[in-house]
């Protein structure tokens, strides 16, 4: 990966280089057209102003001098024909190029989705992280337009530099004094595109924080599912309230920004009305003390007009390509941002495996208390085992750690006696089929969810394993209610007519999923707690049955889960305070173990 250098530290220039080298190639290469279209669309510019420039003296002069009708007719041919031909090429061009500009956002916007799809799970929960993907977001948006808008403004750059070249030629040939006066405002004028940049900068930097936390309130709280909490606990005062306090930060700082930019566009205004007024007061004194003929003022008033306005402009397409590369930049600093866990390249041996805790103590990052401390066990080949223990225990934390969704702050993970940092981090994520407490299914087809595959991309063979799954784990019955069967959309997101499952229903498809996966270790953190008693002991029983030799882990408040294990570990205040059968378990005299069973037992007795 190249070394993205933070903003703070490196000019603009350097930036916009980045961009360019790492965006331009990849848009490029999906959109081979854009370029050679911006090119075209830039010749047409630069050729345009220099046909009335050249030609519109010509015709002057002819009307006072020689008013010969066929020179004139032919003159105002080129002029018509040469401005016509330009202008509908340009039109057709930019039309096109408008077709882009939609496509390359979309393309982008997909390549963060991807990429934060693809982040150090750890980085998720990273305020940092979340800003910045907030920030690429953002960044890549209207703020600058990303390559669309980027590329635009570098071709209109160098169109302008070089409309600028004979601008300043043809005055130069008349009467240089006038560019020094359009210099010397060009320059006052870029001082305040400069400094209002800046301050635009500065105000995106600064509301990256709250546009974040209009998308959670805006989006994230408006998502249905939250619907229910939202009414019964009344909470939707207090969320409106929150939103608005949100609204209020982030209008400050739009009207900071207003403040601090008016002054500046009120100056960059004054002087190019000065200027222009210079220009014509020089060039008609100069044709009326006839060192000018008709036709060289007009040229020279056009030129002159033309050419304050051309360094305008390209003072706007460099203080508009520093803001833009300050954002799209963000995008940049997103697309490399550092890696949270370090990955090896050793492959993982096929089979099934042996997994060793040693000595593992983790607190999560920014926090410095221990959730787990010194935590040994070992699970062998084939073996069930069962972590229990009271809520905060640690037991999800440890399951997330084997599953190198955040490393351990001391200590070693092994699977078949090597340091799991050590695999190829791809091939080691493949060895688990975990079922969360907090699954997520997707609102795609129920065969979809288990397969993880696009419906229409799944054989025979697949849609078979599924149906027998389906069978497996009880949910042919659920199914047997949803209109369209296995084809049937979960949620009303994208169809009006998905389907709701409960929470129990979810969590069967959920195990479904893990068990189409077909990894070697399976580990199930309290899937089933939407499920009563019996329907859990009768899915851990299937489920076990239906696992076959491989290695599991089950987290369970409900102590059932305990008969299918090998071994129970006891989690308290993150260590293992007991382990063994649960015979063994039973006979430790007020033993964590012991106390939790028989709780729970004299409910089922
Ligand atoms: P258990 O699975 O035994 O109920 P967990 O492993 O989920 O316990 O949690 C152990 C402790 O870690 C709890 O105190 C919990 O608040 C804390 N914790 C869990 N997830 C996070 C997180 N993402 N960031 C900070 N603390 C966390």
């Amino acid at each position: 990966m190249k070394k993205i250098e933070p903003r703070n530290q490196i000019s603009v220039l350097v930036k916009l280089k980045t961009i360019v080298r790492e965006m331009f190639p990849v848009a490029a290469k999906r959109f081979p057209f854009f370029f050679p279209l911006e090119a075209l669309k830039m010749l047409c510019d630069i050729l345009m102003p220099f046909i009335a420039l050249f030609v519109s003296p010509m015709i002057i002069d002819e009307l006072i001098g020689g008013r010969r009708l066929r020179t004139l007719f032919v003159y105002a041919f080129i002029l018509i024909l040469g401005e016509a031909l330009l202008s509908v090429i340009k039109e057709i061009v930019s039309n096109r190029l408008n077709m882009y500009q939609e496509r390359l956002s979309n393309f982008f916007y997909m390549r963060i989705s991807e990429h934060s799809m693809n982040l150090d799970f750890q980085l998720t929960e990273d305020k940092d992280a979340l800003d910045q993907l907030e920030k690429a977001n953002t960044g890549m948006d209207w703020y600058s337009g990303g390559v669309y808008g980027i590329a635009e403004q570098l071709f209109m750059f160098m169109g302008n530099a070089i409309k600028i070249g004979g601008f300043v030629t043809v005055i130069a040939l008349h009467t240089p004094i006038l560019i020094l006066v359009i210099l010397g405002g060009v320059l006052l004028n870029g001082l305040f595109y400069y400094k209002s940049n800046q301050v635009e900068v500065e105000a995106f930097s600064r509301s990256a924080h709250s546009n974040r936390m209009f998308e959670y309130f805006g989006w994230e709280l408006t998502d249905f599912r939250y619907g229910k909490d939202i009414r019964l606990y009344d909470a939707s005062d207090m969320l409106l309230n929150k939103w608005d306090g949100f609204a209020d930060r982030q209008m400050s700082v739009w009207m900071w920004r207003a403040g601090k930019q008016c002054k500046y566009s009120l100056g960059i205004v004054l002087i190019s009305v000065i200027i222009t007024a210079f220009n014509c007061f020089y060039a008609a004194l100069m044709a009326i003390k006839g060192v000018f003929s008709l036709g060289t003022f007009t040229q020279i008033v056009e030129a002159a007009g033309g050419l304050n306005n051309l360094l305008q402009g390209i003072i706007g397409n460099v203080t508009e390509l520093i803001k833009r590369s300050n954002y799209a930049y963000e995008y940049c600093i997103f697309m490399n941002y550092p890696i949270a866990l370090p990955k090896g390249n050793r492959e993982v041996a096929p089979g099934l495996h042996k997994i060793e805790f040693r000595n593992v103590c983790f607190s999560y990052p920014g926090s410095d208390s221990k959730v787990l401390s010194g935590v040994n066990l070992t699970i062998e080949k084939g073996e069930r085992v069962s972590l229990v223990g009271l809520n905060g225990a640690g037991k999800t934390t440890l399951v997330k750690l084997l599953c190198r969704l955040y490393d351990p702050t001391e200590g070693t993970i092994l699977l078949d006696g090597i340091d799991i940092r050590e695999y190829n981090y791809d091939e080691y994520i493949k060895v688990f089929s975990p079922v969360f407490q907090d699954f997520m299914l997707f609102a795609f087809s129920v065969n979809e969810n288990i397969a993880i595959k696009e419906g229409n991309e799944l054989d025979d063979l697949e849609k078979e394993r599924i149906v027998q799954l389906v069978r497996q784990t009880g949910l042919e019955d659920i199914l047997e209610k949803f209109p369209q069967g296995l084809e049937s959309i979960l949620f009303k997101y994208f169809d009006e007519n998905g389907v709701e499952p409960s929470g129990g229903e979810q969590q069967k498809i959920a195990l479904a999923r893990a068990l189409y996966k077909d990894a070697p270790v399976v580990i199930l953190d309290e899937p089933t707690s939407a499920l009563d008693p019996i329907a859990e002991y009768e899915i851990y029983k299937h489920f076990n049955e239906l696992i076959d030799k491989k290695t599991a882990l089950y987290i369970s408040h409900r102590l059932s889960s305990c008969r299918f294990c090998n071994h129970i570990a006891v989690f308290s205040d993150g260590r293992i305070a007991e382990y063994g059968t649960h015979d063994e378990l039973m006979k430790i005299a007020n033993g964590i173990y012991a106390k939790m069973f028989e709780a729970q037992a004299q409910y089922y007795r």
